[in-house]
């Protein structure tokens, strides 16, 4: 019988949780919904319930679920080679890397998996650029980051968090950050010493609640980071390939970032792939031996994320998130609220910020559940709108109703 066949138990979800709950750590407290196939924006439970995906685990399925495109090129490849590590060429790694730079317009790229493992990287070029081309002394080298950042959960990344959640109990960490405000050029020009190698920003904090910084302020960022030979590091893992309506986050400013890290979407959702984007001056630091991973840039990696870039352009994705996002959130401010305080976002990358009367945010995103919706609360007081980029004005328009609903109470 195959592993995927539903045992014969008479509560499924409930099934399936108590083995969740009994067999695994506790660090993750999801909605009660247990899911078991999706197509498109479209998930279902166990128990046959459709819901319209309003997540897209945290935007790695850009392209929708189970994207029939990604599908096919997952199993032909999956059927010729999967993994050769790098210990050996491969077939599709060159080509993938092609694609990409030319995407991206990047001289260079480094794969990975995971978006943690892209966060680290660019950390470890970027503190060895410092020392081999800028000159900062042995150990000396500062990267600069924002309160209220999200990059990941490796003991490194989590030693510059500014959430005590996310580090108390986990020490010692890893000296070498610099934390300032989110959003103030001030800060970052005050912060700046000659042993600073890098400032690390998301264009706009998806975990950090959907924060949007003020206008111009990447661009005068990126500017004053040329000027005080500092690299301007965009994690894009969440913003990029197309969730905000553009290709990068960082577009939206005509900012070109020197190092950029991309990792969710650029599988479509179906494998763990992520990539450091620079040039030669910066990935040129790395020699053989200095990094690497047994899985990154496997060809089935590579092959999957190949075709997740082609439907992102070939399908209009990106126009569809800009038109579409724009829709969405015109709608939702149309519904004029009492307990939202504010929309925001940027593209299918959208924040309802609730007001203090309205209580906990997760309370509507379990109201949202029963009505067919899927959302995660973040931060408490803000629900996170961003379905998959193949959404139509039709879907929104639905799922407008029901969060009409839900926030009328
Ligand atoms: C999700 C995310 C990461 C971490 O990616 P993982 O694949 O979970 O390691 C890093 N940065 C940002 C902005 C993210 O949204």
């Amino acid at each position: 019988m195959s592993v995927l066949t539903a045992p014969p138990v008479a509560n499924l979800a409930a099934h399936f949780i108590d083995l969740e709950n009994t067999f695994g750590a506790h660090n993750y407290h999801p909605l009660d919904v247990v899911l078991t196939r999706a197509d498109g924006v479209w998930v279902y439970d166990v128990d046959g319930e459709r819901y319209l995906d309003c997540l897209s685990a945290y935007s790695a399925v850009n392209q929708g679920h189970c994207h029939p495109r990604i599908l096919s090129t997952l199993v032909e490849q999956a059927q010729r080679l999967t993994l050769t590590s790098r210990a050996f060429y491969n077939d599709q790694l060159g080509p993938f890397y092609q694609e990409l730079c030319a995407f991206s317009g990047y001289e260079m790229a480094l794969p990975m998996n995971t978006g943690a493992e892209g966060v680290e990287t660019a950390i470890k070029a970027a503190r060895k650029w410092g020392y081999t081309r800028k000159g900062v002394p042995a150990d000396q080298a500062e990267i600069i980051v924002c309160a209220g950042n999200f990059h990941g959960r490796t003991t490194t990344i989590i030693s510059f968090s500014s959430e005590s959640q996310y580090k108390d109990g986990f020490g010692p960490l890893t000296p070498g950050f610099v934390l300032i405000p989110y959003g103030d050029l001030d800060a970052l020009a005050a912060a700046i010493t000659p042993n600073t190698v890098a400032f690390l920003v998301e264009p706009i904090q998806g975990e950090g609640g959907v924060i949007t910084p003020p206008p111009g302020y990447l661009a005068a960022a990126a500017a004053l980071c040329r000027d005080r030979q500092v690299l301007f590091i965009a994690d894009e893992i969440q913003t990029g390939l197309g969730r905000t309506g553009k290709r990068f986050a960082c577009d939206h400013e005509g900012v070109r970032p020197d190092v950029i890290i991309l990792g969710k979407a650029l599988s479509g959702g179906f494998y763990p792939v992520s990539a450091v984007l620079s040039d030669r001056e910066v990935l040129g630091v790395f020699q053989p031996g200095d990094h690497g991973s047994t899985f990154g840039g496997n060809p089935l990696g590579a092959a999957v994320a190949r075709t997740a870039l082609r439907v992102l352009q070939d399908e209009g994705l990106i126009e569809n998130a800009a038109r579409l996002g724009a829709y969405l959130m015109q709608g939702l401010r149309d519904l004029a609220s009492p307990r939202v305080h504010e929309v925001r976002g940027k593209g299918l990358l959208v924040g309802v910020e609730l007001t203090p009367a309205a209580g906990p945010a997760r309370a509507y995103c379990h109201a949202l559940r029963q009505r067919g919706i899927l959302a995660k609360d973040t931060h408490h007081t803000v629900i996170r709108l961003a379905p998959p980029l193949v959404i139509t004005r039709s879907q929104i328009d639905w799922a407008l109703t029901r969060i009409a609903a839900v926030l009328a109470g």
